[in-house]
Formats: C-alpha cells, structure tokens, sequence
C-alpha cells in the first residue's frame, strides 16, 4: 500500500504476536497532511479463518485509543487499520472503521477511504435485499454489499491447512480490484471491467498536496513528479530573479525543480521552529526571491511570509504555485473548504498578489500539471492513465453525484 494513503492499511506477518497491532499503528502516525484525524481503529486476527477478529477502535486521536492495554488486545498475524477524518457520514462511534461483520462465509473486517458516487443506487440495493444499514456511512454500505454478492474467492470454502501467510510490497490495488495477498505473491480475485470509453480517474491532488513525498502513485515517486511540477513552472510562468526557494516542506521538491529548469540558484530563506516561520536574513537581504509553494488554499499563511522576507531585506518576491488554482469541491472523499474558503474563487492572481503583498503571482496551469504527472509514467497510453482534475478544472470523471450536499457547497 503506498504510504500517503493512510486512512486504510493491511498488514500481515509470520510472527503470532503484538508485531502487527505496533507496526500497524506505526503506519497510522505517519499519515499523510491533510487527512486529520478523529478516529482509528485496528482489526486483527489470529488467522485460519477466524470465526471473529480482535478490534480496538474509538474517537479521537491514535496514542490515546491505543493504549497498552489495547495492544495487548490486538493479537494476530494479519490485521488492517483504519484513521479517519470524516467528509459526509457523522463524526461519530458509530461510523469509526475497520467494520466488522459476521458473513455466511465468516467473519469480514473492511477499511475504505473516500466516497462512492453512486451510493444512492448501491444503497437501494442493498436495502431492497432486506439488509439493514446501521449507518449513512459508503464504508458500511460496501461491507455489506460484498457480504450479498462475495467474489467467488472470497466465498469458497475455507483451507484450515494453510500455513500463516506473509506479504511484501509490490503494486498499487487498482481500482475496482479485489486482490488476495499471500506469502506466494499478489492474485486478482475480482476487478470491475473499465468501459471502454472510461479512462481511469486517479486523483492528481494527490500529488500535488495531500501525498507524502516518499509515497509512490502509479509507479513514480512524488517528489519526483513534485519536482517536474516546478520544471513545468518555470517554462510556463519565468522571471527573473536572484534565487529560487520554498515554503517549507511542501515546496521543497517544487522548488529545486524550478531551480534546475530556470538556472536559477536554490537557496534556503525560510526555517520552521515549532509552526513559526523565521527569516535567513543572511540569504535574503538585497536578494529578489522566486519563493515556491505547492499551492495556496485559503490564502491566509503566504501573506505573512512574504512581509517577513521583505522585512529581512528581501527587495522582490514572486510566488509561483506549482499547482493550478483550487476552485471546486470534491465529491470523492477528500475534504475541501468552502467556495468562500478558496482565495482562488474570491481574487485572481494580480488581486491576489496585491492582497499577500507579492510582486507577481502566477499558478501552474492544469494542462502543464497533468503534463508534469505524466511525463515519466511508465504505462503511458494505457487505459489506466487518467486523472481525475475536477477541483481544479469542474470537470468530473462520473459527472456530479445527486447528493444533498453538493448544494451546500
Ligand atoms: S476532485 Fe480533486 S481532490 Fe477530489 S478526487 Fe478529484 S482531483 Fe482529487
């Protein structure tokens, strides 16, 4: 499983013991930005077909849900984990994951980020089959769908001979796909055929924010595809200057790749202490600065660096975006703020840059990010090459789901 995506991880090992529940958790602390938490749970179980499983799960935040009280709990060679930061259902008990149901084929634990654009069709289903639904929440919803319709794999009959299985890392799950993990290697047991006329939708805010750099997507390291942003930059939106450099940490990457590409020396201006920016005064003073962030948001943290480095003698300082302006919501299941939220949707780029106090702003455009994405994808042409860019372009994969709050929005 790729690390930035840590609202759900599996683990499994050879050793019966305490080894998955830590590692597990372990996992969990190192999620990505952005995702928030307000709940976790772990499942585990002790393997040959476990009539139940092993669950801790609560509100609030891992070190306190987790106690050693709790680990000791958490007995088992195989578990999946769970940290979430609520989009639509409830934050509450009820919707906390791993869910845990008790099938005709034994007990399932499923873990799932994100949401289903056609839950009211799935949800119809599943109640016009007589099951009740204990929750608003997708998660609950695909539980119990696979409970009525188990892949054939999932639904066959148990093998207690098996020995207890481990697993490495080898690929992303696609969408759609139902994979068995074993000590032998990865097995599709079930993927929904793409129509022909549908590309795959794979988020690019992923890369461009909510990842961590180290996360690999689609076969290629994000920092890599962040550095190409910045290439991208500075072919489309160039100025001159003394030096290029970051906000810290998230434009980093950005940033040595506006470098490279403008001949422009990198130069660190900024240091963080505890959430506070501070000013090298000593890299700054008499310099004019390309200053590179991922992207802006709400537009309210850009403002008050930009004056620090004209107070440490900063004598220009241009903000360049690798990232296109954020202007919808998503119906997918990331958490995005309000229109009224995104500065993106209040001011364009000279307001804007007159409201943060820059000399010049410019965003990456969406065409130059999806370029940037893809330049180095292994599996170029490939139906499975597609992005989704509805927060930035309006434009969604499934079209705009009929839900209530899409209205609020
Ligand atoms: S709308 Fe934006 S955040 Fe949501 S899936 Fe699409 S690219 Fe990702």
């Amino acid at each position: 499983m790729a690390q930035g995506k840590i609202c759900g991880y599996a683990h499994e090992t050879e050793e019966e013991d305490l080894a998955c529940a830590n590692e597990s958790i372990g996992f969990s602390k190192r999620k990505g930005r952005g995702r928030g938490q307000e709940s976790a749970g772990i499942v585990t179980s002790e393997g040959r077909c476990s009539k139940s499983f092993n669950v801790v799960k609560g509100m609030g935040m891992i070190s306190n849900i987790f106690n050693d009280d709790a680990i000791r709990r958490l007995k088992g060679s195989i578990g999946i984990g769970h940290t979430r930061y609520s989009t639509s259902a409830a934050s509450e008990e009820v919707n906390c994951q791993p869910f845990v149901v008790h099938t005709a084929h034994g007990a399932l634990a499923v873990a799932h980020n994100g949401e289903l654009v056609n839950c009211d069709s799935l949800r119809k289903q599943v109640l016009d089959h007589g099951v009740g639904l204990s929750t608003h929440s997708d998660s609950e919803l695909i539980t119990q769908a696979l409970c009525l319709n188990p892949p054939e794999a999932l639904s066959g009959d148990c093998d207690d001979s098996r020995e207890a299985e481990g697993w490495v890392y080898v690929r992303e799950v696609f969408p759609g796909e139902i994979i068995e993990m074993t000590r032998h290697g990865i097995r599709t047991i079930d993927i929904v055929t793409r129509p022909a006329n549908k590309l795959q939708a794979f988020c690019i805010f992923e890369y461009v924010y909510f990842a961590r750099s180290d996360s690999i997507f689609e076969g290629q390291m994000v920092y890599a595809v962040r550095m190409q942003c910045g290439r991208q930059l500075a072919i489309e939106q160039p100025v001159e200057a003394d030096i290029v450099s970051a906000v810290p940490e998230s434009g980093n990457a950005a940033a040595h790749g506006f470098s490279r590409q403008s001949g422009i020396s990198f130069a660190e201006v900024l240091c963080k202490n505890s959430e506070k920016f501070g000013a090298l005064s000593g890299n700054v003073k008499g310099k004019r600065v390309i200053l590179i962030d991922d992207s802006i948001v709400r537009g309210n943290t850009i403002g008050p660096i930009i004056k620090l480095l004209k107070n440490a003698g900063a004598t220009e300082v241009h903000i360049r975006v690798a990232s296109p302006p954020l202007l919808y919501p998503c119906y997918m299941g990331i958490n995005i703020p309000t229109r009224e939220e995104l500065i993106a949707n209040k001011l364009n780029t000279k307001e804007l840059a007159l409201h943060v106090g820059a000399d010049s702003l410019s965003y990456l455009s969406i065409e130059g990010l999806i370029k940037a994405v893809r330049s180095d994808l292994k599996t170029k042409n490939s139906h499975r090459v597609g992005h989704c860019t509805a927060c930035l372009s309006g434009i969604y994969p499934g079209g705009i789901p009929n839900k209530d709050y899409d209205m609020e929005w």
